[in-house]
């Protein structure tokens, strides 16, 4: 009988491609690489699919968020996604879940999955994921991609090392680039997400030599390295500590009292380049901001924006606290 999977299933085997049916995947963020990952594990018919985004979508997204048509402006990715998914494979379980992960809810919101895909764009979430896969077993597979380079490892402890065996703590706020600083090309973002995803596949399906090293990517320059993962343990994984899940490590957003607009505090704090960003956020809002020793202060839009060398920032206007942690991590990386 020709069917839907009739090509995969040559190639994967008759039980490995049913297989697929039965497993449950998370994936969080619906950006870029997120749209790839879910376009191709929907496509392959895994049966369960739990899509988590906090933003909706816009104009800028479309040169490389795959699932996304002008159509979608406005609406919430993790709804837009579902629509189109299941426009692709009505077979599937499909749960769209408008939120953002925090150490409240990541947890529950990733529990009897088998799989963990990394759709996200900033290491706090990173972080939770990995403590999530440290206490429950989940496997997971870290994705990341910037300018024309990407990233891809799966991490599965305690049979393999866990990210926090590779870098202790999420790297300090501002250090990093993120989209809004080093840009990022569409096709590069593509290769590295199809990557991960057949790296999810030899492992939904549990056949295949599944990748141990980390690979990194730089399509601009034509390179490809494997690096090993780390040999020792943390103490994290080695002794089951989940630090982000106990929220000791966490980018916390509350409404500010009386006024519109949004509190942002970073636990612990760190301390911004705040003249960097300066130069990063006058690039972005075509406007000029005021740096003090202390401070950065400026407008996007209507938005009154304040930046503090402890990582807080104090955001009036009209902003939610989901979309204050995205402008956050998007503008001063996380
Ligand atoms: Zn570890």
């Amino acid at each position: 009988m020709v069917d839907r999977y009739q090509k995969q299933r040559i190639f994967l085997g008759q039980d490995a491609d049913a297989r697929l049916r039965s497993q449950r995947v998370a994936i969080v963020g619906l950006g870029a690489t997120g749209s790839v990952l879910a376009t191709w594990l929907a496509r392959a018919g895994v049966g369960q699919l739990t899509l988590i985004d906090r933003d909706i979508v816009e104009l800028s997204n479309l040169h490389r968020q795959i699932l996304y048509t002008e159509q979608d402006l406005g609406t919430p990715k993790a709804q837009a996604a579902a629509k189109h998914l299941e426009a692709v494979n009505s077979n599937l379980h499909l749960n769209p879940l408008v939120t953002d992960l925090t150490s409240g809810n990541a947890r529950e919101l990733l529990a009897h999955c088998d799989l963990i895909l990394d759709g996200t764009d900033n290491f706090e979430a990173r972080f939770l994921i990995n403590d999530v896969s440290i206490l429950t077993g989940t496997p997971w597979i870290y994705t990341g991609a910037i300018g024309a380079e990407g990233i891809v490892w799966p991490i599965a402890p305690p049979t393999t090392p866990c990210l926090r065996c590779l870098m202790e703590q999420p790297p300090a706020s501002g250090d990093v680039d993120t989209c809004d600083s080093a840009g990022v090309l569409g096709p590069g973002v593509g290769i590295v997400a199809s990557w991960a995803a057949m790296e999810a596949l030899k492992i939904l399906t549990g056949s295949g030599e599944p990748q141990r090293e980390l690979v990194r990517f730089d399509f601009w320059h034509n390179e490809r390295q494997f690096i090993q993962p780390p040999k020792t343990r943390c103490l994290y994984c080695s002794q089951g500590r989940t630090e982000f899940l106990d929220a000791r490590w966490s980018l916390k957003a509350s409404p500010l009292c009386g006024l519109e607009g949004v509190q942002i505090r970073v636990n612990p704090p760190g301390k911004l380049d705040l003249e960097m960003l300066q130069k990063r956020l006058e690039q972005r809002t075509h406007s000029l901001w005021k740096c003090s020793s202390m401070t950065l202060a400026g407008h996007e839009g209507a938005l009154q924006v304040i930046l503090f060398q402890d990582g807080r920032a104090l955001i009036h206007g009209p902003i939610t606290p989901e979309r204050a942690r995205s402008w956050y991590t998007e503008v001063v990386g996380c």
